[in-house]
């Protein structure tokens, strides 16, 4: 399978109440400023670097101004990671059985929207395992079409 991986950036910073009542995009600098309990995040960047590469430095550097253009009192992140979002050449989840064998029953690579995604694949792979017709059309997502 073409599996790669789309590396992103995330710095918190811990307060009483997030100063946003909704997750908010600035598209011009490429930062997701998102209120969490407790704490305010900043979030983005794509970087294709592989899953074995050390985090970038200045990406974070970036997410930070990009949060301080914002908030200019902000003071040092209070933590700081890099996740793989597992991503597809077409965009696309892979969701299906296996060429292999319809014992196994592949369901992976949703890039940036695995959490979003996540009810409605479980409910298609419930429904694979069951012998039901999966609750949506998959046979663009299918573990064959590479
Ligand atoms: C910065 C960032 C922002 C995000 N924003 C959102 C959002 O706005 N909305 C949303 O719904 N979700 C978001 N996510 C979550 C992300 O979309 C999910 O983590 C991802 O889609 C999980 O997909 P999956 O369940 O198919 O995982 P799987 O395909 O089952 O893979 C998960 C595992 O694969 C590993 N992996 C990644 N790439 C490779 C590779 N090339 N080879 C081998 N292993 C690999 C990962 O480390 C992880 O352990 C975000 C994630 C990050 C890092």
């Amino acid at each position: 399978m073409p599996l790669d991986t789309e590396r992103g950036y995330h710095a918190e910073w811990d307060m009483p109440a997030p100063r946003l009542g909704r997750p908010c995009a600035d598209a011009a600098r490429g930062v997701y400023l998102c209120p969490m309990a407790g704490r305010l995040r900043a979030v983005g960047t794509v970087e294709l670097g592989g899953i074995h590469a050390p985090p970038t430095p200045r990406r974070i550097a970036r997410l930070v101004a990009g949060a301080r253009a914002w908030f200019p009192d902000l003071g040092p992140p209070d933590r700081t990671w890099m996740g793989l979002r597992p991503s597809i050449p077409d965009s696309l989840p892979v969701i299906g059985p296996s060429a292999r064998g319809a014992g196994v029953i592949h369901a992976f690579g949703h890039g940036h929207l695995g959490v979003t995604l996540a009810p409605l694949t479980a409910a298609i792979v419930a429904a694979l395992v069951a012998g039901r017709a999966p609750p949506a059309d998959i046979a663009s997502l299918s573990p064959q079409r590479f």
